[in-house]
């Protein structure tokens, strides 16, 4: 398989379906990564700014229902001196992300967008949010927020019911994906790999959805189990079907930003330096203040790439050169 090739359904089967690492398609995507990324790998400091959710998808931790988990909610000022302290660590990017909740209006996120923006002109901010109105995502973006994440999760409108309760929908899911692309957001989606009943198919019809789509960003990682949600007794997601999915998903989208993700970093740490030398080129460093940390629990045991002191950051720039990487203290935009 070259890379932009549109490989056939069966083809695609094949590769999924595979039980093992396999590394000559992760040398063929890290070759990719390298002629457009060169070895520069892209840290973003992660903000979880609240642990409030008004929804209730069936695998989250953060889910409404979920009554044995602490609340707690960032102050606008938590939030800046977050990315103050990312800023002096060289990070160029900040990702608030969070749960839907209510209590961060419209008004309160664009003020928070606002001030990081004045502080930091040359940061991006990418939001990751849930699902808003059309009229909220622009003056996020007016307001001068970049990139948008939102996982479509799955795209079989089966399995996504599956997944989520009535109320929520694959449908309204990609509306909001297709509004942020055309109010002019970098954009970003993804899967949850190996997902409670997910199936080859489910994984190809993802693919197709991307091919759709098309975005800067793709997020994925294993599903991971939460003993106090209604999926606590569904097995974690594969760490080597992940890795092989990204060297795929480099493959098929050679200019997309990767991150190797905390849900991969928490099944196992191994994994992160194997799918950075898949073509991922991304890494989500935690600017969450300690005190919140534990509370922001999407899973059991959610483990954190943490820069609590410079000294964390120096071990990681370390370890990336071990593995052949550098770290980029840019924005690290999509290349198109
Ligand atoms: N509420 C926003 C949303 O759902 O898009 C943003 C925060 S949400 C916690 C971010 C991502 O966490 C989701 O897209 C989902 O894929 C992931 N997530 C939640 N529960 C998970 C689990 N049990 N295992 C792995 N990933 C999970
Ligand atoms: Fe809320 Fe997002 Fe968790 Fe769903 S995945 S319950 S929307 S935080």
């Amino acid at each position: 398989m070259a890379a932009g090739e549109n490989p056939s359904d069966s083809t695609l089967a094949a590769i999924i379906s595979s039980s093992s690492y396999d590394a000559i398609l992760s040398e063929k995507a890290n070759l990719i990564r390298r002629a457009i990324y060169g070895n520069q790998i892209f840290l973003r400091g992660l903000i979880e700014i609240t642990s409030y959710c008004k929804n209730n998808c069936y695998y989250c931790g953060l889910r409404a229902g979920n009554a044995n988990t602490m609340r707690y909610r960032m102050s606008e000022n938590e939030i800046l001196h977050a990315c103050n302290y990312g800023y002096s660590l060289g990070l160029r990017t900040f990702v608030l992300q969070g749960g839907e909740d209510p209590a961060y209006t419209d008004k309160a996120i664009c003020s928070i967008i606002e001030n990081i923006k004045k502080r930091h002109p040359d940061c991006a901010i990418t939001l990751s949010l849930g699902e808003k109105e059309y009229n909220s995502y622009k003056s996020f973006y007016d307001a001068g927020a970049d990139r948008y994440l939102l996982r479509h999760e799955t795209a079989d409108a089966e399995h996504y019911r599956f997944m989520h309760p009535e109320n929520m929908s694959l449908e309204k899911r990609k509306e909001c994906l297709f509004a942020l692309k055309e109010i002019g957001f970098q954009v970003g989606s993804g899967l949850m790999v190996g997902a409670p009943k997910q199936t080859v198919d489910n994984i190809i019809s993802d693919l197709r959805f991307l091919q759709q789509l098309s975005p800067d960003m793709i997020g994925i990682g294993p599903f991971m189990r939460h003993s106090s949600t209604p999926f606590a007794s569904y097995e974690n997601g594969s760490g080597e079907l992940t890795v092989r999915l990204l060297a795929l998903l480099r493959i098929l989208f050679s200019h997309a930003l990767l991150p190797s993700t905390t849900a991969l970093f928490t099944l196992d740490g191994n994994w992160m330096p194997k799918a950075l030398k898949s073509g991922a080129n991304v890494i989500m460093p935690n600017l969450t203040p300690l005190k919140y940390r534990k509370k922001y629990e999407l899973y059991d045991g959610k483990a954190s790439l943490s820069l609590d002191s410079a000294d964390n950051l120096k071990i990681l720039v370390k370890k990336l050169e071990s593995l052949g990487f550098v770290y980029a203290q840019t924005r690290g935009d999509v290349k198109r």
